[in-house]
């Protein structure tokens, strides 16, 4: 059975290490701060000091981390994973990042002589629990085959999105129209607000009309009562807008409406919302103009 190494036990990261535990493979872990691997550990997680321990120990090692700085710093930096021999090895990248981050991790991993492959993921952290995920991944056909038993642990759907980077294109492309369509969930509860409408009354219809998107439902209640937990949030949602505006520059792709969207996820973590979850700029938003309708 192939020996899996995985670094970056945050939201994501937790619970997708766990699955392979619970499928029997032997796992060896890494997380910046130390204390995030103990319930790893318990579970029969080996826990490694360094990254470089990792890719020591490993065949095959899965990165699910913050953003494109993490990445770089745990795979070249000091004790980090291509500071040790690599050769033989599989990275499989499934942190959101940039397409251009993924191509130069690629890159340095084939200096070490060792394969890598992008493969972000479409889902939160329930259907990462589950091994409900969709993994878009970017890489040769080659180096998915032998990813494949690892990602099928986590995972419902596997879509090769093309050569190394373009699983990274793929989910910046999926996020973005999520990102706008709250954006554009805001705007309307803002006007339906400012002219007297219920916020409830105008979530409750949109959901059954077609203006909805399939996440929608599931998400109304979150808008009307918030919640202490958020698996994706405000944070991640304006780091996610910014890769697809940097990219967007790179590609000479004007999108003026992800542009509108960073700045209120901008706007948001300013005031205090970066933990919240990403819908919550669907109220923050909209709550001034229903006082303003009420005055
Ligand atoms: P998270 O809870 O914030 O966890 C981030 C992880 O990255 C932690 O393990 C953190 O270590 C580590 N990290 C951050 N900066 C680092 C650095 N400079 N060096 C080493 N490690 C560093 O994030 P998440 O929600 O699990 O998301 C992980 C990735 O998946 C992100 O790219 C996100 O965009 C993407 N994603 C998230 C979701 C979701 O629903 N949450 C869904 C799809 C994709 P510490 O514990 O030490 O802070």
């Amino acid at each position: 059975m192939q020996k899996i190494g995985f670094l970056g036990l945050g939201k994501m990261g937790a619970v997708m290490a766990l699955r392979f535990i619970e499928a029997g493979f032997p796992l060896t872990v890494w997380n910046r701060s130390a204390d995030k691997t103990e319930p790893l550990a318990a579970a029969g997680a080996n826990v490694a000091a360094t990254p470089a321990a990792v890719t020591d120990e490993a065949d095959i090692v899965i990165s699910m981390l913050r953003d494109d700085a993490a990445a770089e710093q745990v795979f070249f930096g000091h004790d980090g994973l291509l500071s040790t021999k690599a050769g033989g090895r599989l990275f499989i990248e499934m942190s959101t990042l940039r397409p251009v981050t993924a191509r130069a991790l690629a890159a340095r991993c084939a200096d070490s002589s060792a394969a890598f492959i992008d493969a972000p993921v479409s889902g939160t952290v329930g259907p990462a629990k589950e091994g409900k995920l969709m993994a878009l991944v970017g890489g040769s056909a080659a180096d998915l085959q032998r990813a494949q038993p690892a990602l099928e642990v986590l995972t419902r759907r596997i879509v090769h999105a093309g050569p190394v980077g373009q699983g990274a294109m793929l989910k910046l492309a999926l996020n973005l129209a999520l990102a706008v369509y709250w954006q554009s969930l805001a705007e309307a509860a803002a006007l339906g607000r400012a002219g007297g409408l219920e916020l409830a009354t105008i979530l409750d219809a949109m959901a059954d009309s077609g203006a909805a998107a399939r996440v929608l439902p599931a998400k109304i209640p979150l808008i009307l009562e918030g919640s202490d937990y958020a698996a994706f949030d405000v944070a991640t949602m304006e780091k996610d807008a910014k890769s697809i505006l940097e990219t967007g520059i790179e590609f000479g792709v004007p999108m003026p409406t992800t542009s509108a969207a960073l700045a209120s996820y901008a706007s948001a973590h300013a005031a205090g919302l970066g933990e919240a979850d990403a819908v919550s700029i669907v109220r923050f938003l909209s709550d001034k103009f229903e006082s303003r309708a009420k005055e």
